[in-house]
């Protein structure tokens, strides 16, 4: 081998050495480089599951306390909606009898003849008014008055019980009622079991000139309601009505189903 030969073998050892080295830099380099990138890879897949969780986490807290402000909300409303039904149902009650009151009787009674007034229905009202009540007050006093008023009252709820039926007191010892779709000689037939379930209370009247017990007088009007029909109309017959019951002797009931003419019965 020559001198030349030997030097071009020893520079190509030298470059195959290098280029070895090169390579193997290279492949320590990439080695690094990915295991640097695997690291990092978990590194941030760790934080992304913490923030993910902590998303999670924040977003459920969020969400109950979303949810149980509004349950919250909820029952408060719920009372407060209560509340309002309560308010409003004493404003529509008599405290001494718990009946509807006046108030409500202004609301219904216009309701109910219009209705009827378009089903071309059957539409009572009867005034009901207790016999010599001020002799009884003067008699027993207030608070006897106050439960005569009372029982009357029972007597009214527990004849009068379905659900379209509308006992009213309207004032003082004046009662009101209300009943659709119920024809005279019904109407009639209920007039007569109140005058007498009051009767047949026994409360004691030694001062009544009818009967020595408390009696009640009713005037009633009841008519088909159509469109001609005047709602003050029923109302002052009724008073009418009312008026000859006491004239006639009270103790009694007096219905007319015409608005023009009055008949009367005793019971
Ligand atoms: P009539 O048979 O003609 O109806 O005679 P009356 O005595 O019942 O009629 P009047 O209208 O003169 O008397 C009504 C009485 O009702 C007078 C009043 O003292 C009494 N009264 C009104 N409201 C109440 C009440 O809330 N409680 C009591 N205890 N009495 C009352
Ligand atoms: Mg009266
Ligand atoms: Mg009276």
């Amino acid at each position: 081998m020559s001198i030349l030969e030997k030097k071009v073998s020893y520079i190509h050892n030298v470059i195959q050495k290098l280029i070895k080295y090169e390579v193997d830099v290279a492949h320590y380099e990439r080695k690094k480089f990915i295991q640097n990138y695997e690291y990092t890879k978990k590194q941030l897949s760790t934080v992304l599951f913490f923030i993910t969780l902590a998303i999670l986490l924040i977003s459920m807290y969020v969400f109950k306390s979303i949810q149980k402000d509004h349950t919250k909300l909820e029952l408060t409303t719920n009372k407060l909606k209560k509340a309002n039904k309560k308010l409003e149902n004493a404003s529509y009650t008599d405290s001494l009898t718990s009946l509807n009151n006046r108030r409500y009787f202004n609301l219904v009674y216009e309701r109910e003849i219009k209705r009827a007034k378009r089903k071309n229905s059957y539409i009572t009202f009867m005034m009901l008014d207790i016999d010599f009540f001020k002799q009884y007050n003067d008699t027993y006093g207030h608070i006897e008055g106050d439960y005569a008023l009372q029982s009357v009252s029972e007597v009214l709820k527990e004849t009068l019980q379905r659900p379209s039926d509308y006992v009213f007191r309207l004032g003082g010892e004046e009662f009101g009622v209300l009943l659709t779709d119920t024809d005279e000689s019904n109407s009639a037939k209920l007039a007569c079991d109140i005058c007498d379930a009051v009767r047949d209370k026994k409360l004691k009247h030694a001062n009544s000139s009818v009967n020595e017990y408390v009696t009640i007088s009713i005037g009633i009007v009841c008519c088909i309601a159509d469109d001609t029909l005047d709602e003050d109309v029923l109302i002052s017959r009724a008073d009418e009505m009312l008026y000859e019951a006491k004239e006639t002797g009270r103790d009694r009931y007096i219905i007319t189903s015409n608005v023009s003419r009055a008949k009367v019965k005793s019971t």
